[in-house]
């Protein structure tokens, strides 16, 4: 059945889903065909038939860095049933509810420092057009509406939207579609790479002259900390989020943290802060919020900023999307946070780290790999040329495991619950990616 192609039944499915949707920087119509996912549960997705002899496929992705403790989780799915009995969503505008101020005070209890203030959205890329609205905000309400530009690593991404956009590495994506059109932004070198590597003196030196030389024009430095991710995979020392911290301070710019990807744990700590002992002015999540469950994300920020955008002549943020704060995805987020907090995670992703490290340890040796890395319960295999997408995806595929190799590189980061034979299978398949692509 598996080379007869699909039936009838997913053929059919496949022709609209071409002629009508779009899929994540995907031409239309639609030219590749996704696999049809038809349940998920624990770390397997179950396809609607087989590809490549397979019918499940270990989830080496976390659909995009989100679903930490895996599909149809217990926990999470009583949460949601639980809130829906009561209601799925109500405006937040004049009203409130349990769900969305137990999250908010559980945020600002968990992240570092007085990161107090919390406002809830619904995607990674609203967090942060929210954050650098604060920052914005807080300057000119302040009286200083020149500080409006930003300062970020080049090799960042944080979101398809339009001030995140700008501070995406200009070079990479398809950001580059929109030179001329975006705000021009401050960009500095990216760190350089190695999480226990030293940090660089000189890099150190040359951040804080930057900083130094823009400081009356930047409201904020824009950067992720520790774990570069969708910008092209790359781990830096904490000590340059540190430094970044120090420059901040010394020249009064705000530090803007996006942990979208870092955060719930997947660097090994709780945030990829923690690692650099840091608490920035603003900070962003998303993805594993909801434990993958519901689109939510928040944006925190501590005392300072909020003070600072009271005493402004229109003395309130300015921003309210309509689902704000909904109640499903807070009532998720919530015990998607005690699920984790409640379990020895810290050893879970160790025991994934250690498995993806086991796993790859050979890897090096493919002829094509530059480079493997780990850290957390990521994996990353660097590759001397361009991926072939297809050629690397049908090879995970073959071996039982969804990955998504892009660029240069093929790389993991499965869901904490996954077990070691199944992060032994993920590194394999990432082997075999390589391999073939
Ligand atoms: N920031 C970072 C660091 C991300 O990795 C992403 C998504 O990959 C985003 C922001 C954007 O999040 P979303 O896709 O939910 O808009």
């Amino acid at each position: 059945a598996a080379s007869a192609g699909p039936g009838a039944a997913t053929e059919e499915l496949l022709a609209l889903d071409r002629q009508h949707v779009w899929h994540p920087y995907g031409p239309m119509p639609g030219t590749a065909d996704p696999l049809v996912v038809e349940s998920a549960a624990g770390v397997r997705l179950r396809l609607a038939e087989p590809a490549h002899g397979q019918r499940e496929l270990i989830d080496g992705m976390s659909s995009w860095w989100s679903a930490v403790h895996g599909y149809r989780h217990p926990v999470l799915d009583e949460a949601v049933r639980d809130q829906l009995g009561r209601m799925s969503h109500v405006m937040f505008g004049g009203l409130t509810h349990e769900p969305a101020v137990r999250l908010a005070a559980r945020l600002a209890e968990v992240t570092p420092g007085d990161l107090e203030h919390v406002f809830l959205s619904d995607s990674g890329s609203v967090a942060v057009e929210v954050a650098v609205k604060m920052c914005l905000q807080h300057w000119r309400s302040l009286g200083r509406p020149e500080k409006r530009r930003l300062l970020t690593w080049r090799g960042g991404y944080h979101g398809d939207t339009w001030q995140p956009m700008s501070v995406c590495d200009p070079k990479g994506g398809m950001h580059h579609l929109w030179s001329g059109a975006l705000p021009v932004q401050v960009f500095a070198e990216a760190p350089p790479a190695g999480f226990a590597a030293e940090p660089d003196p000189a890099y150190v030196a040359h951040l804080h002259e930057q900083i130094g030389r823009h400081a009356h024009e930047l409201a904020a430095v824009v950067v992720e900390p520790v774990v570069q991710g969708a910008g092209g995979m790359r781990f830096h020392s904490p000590g340059y989020v540190r430094a970044l911290r120090e420059a901040c301070d010394a020249h009064d710019v705000l530090l803007v943290l996006d942990e979208i990807a870092t955060g719930f744990g997947r660097t090994g700590e709780l945030f990829a802060a923690d690692h650099a002992g840091v608490v920035p002015d603003v900070m962003c999540v998303g993805k594993a919020l909801t434990g993958g469950y519901l689109s939510m994300a928040a944006t925190l920020c501590t005392p300072r900023v909020a003070e600072g955008i009271a005493r402004g002549s229109v003395p309130v943020l300015a921003h309210g999307p309509t689902f704000m704060g909904n109640p499903l995805a807070s009532a998720v987020a919530g015990a998607s946070l005690d699920l984790l907090l409640s379990q020895d995670w810290r050893t879970r992703v160790q025991q994934v780290s250690d498995g993806l490290r086991t796993g790859l340890a050979e890897a090096a040796e493919l002829p094509g790999v530059r480079e493997v890395s780990v850290l957390g319960a990521i994996g990353v295999l660097r590759l001397d040329h361009e991926v072939d997408v297809a050629a690397a995806s049908r090879a995970a595929v073959r071996a039982g495991v969804w990955l998504r190799p892009f660029r240069d590189m093929v790389y993991a980061m499965p869901p904490y619950i996954t077990g070691d034979e199944d992060v032994a299978r993920i590194a394999a398949a990432m082997c075999a990616a390589a391999r073939e692509g």
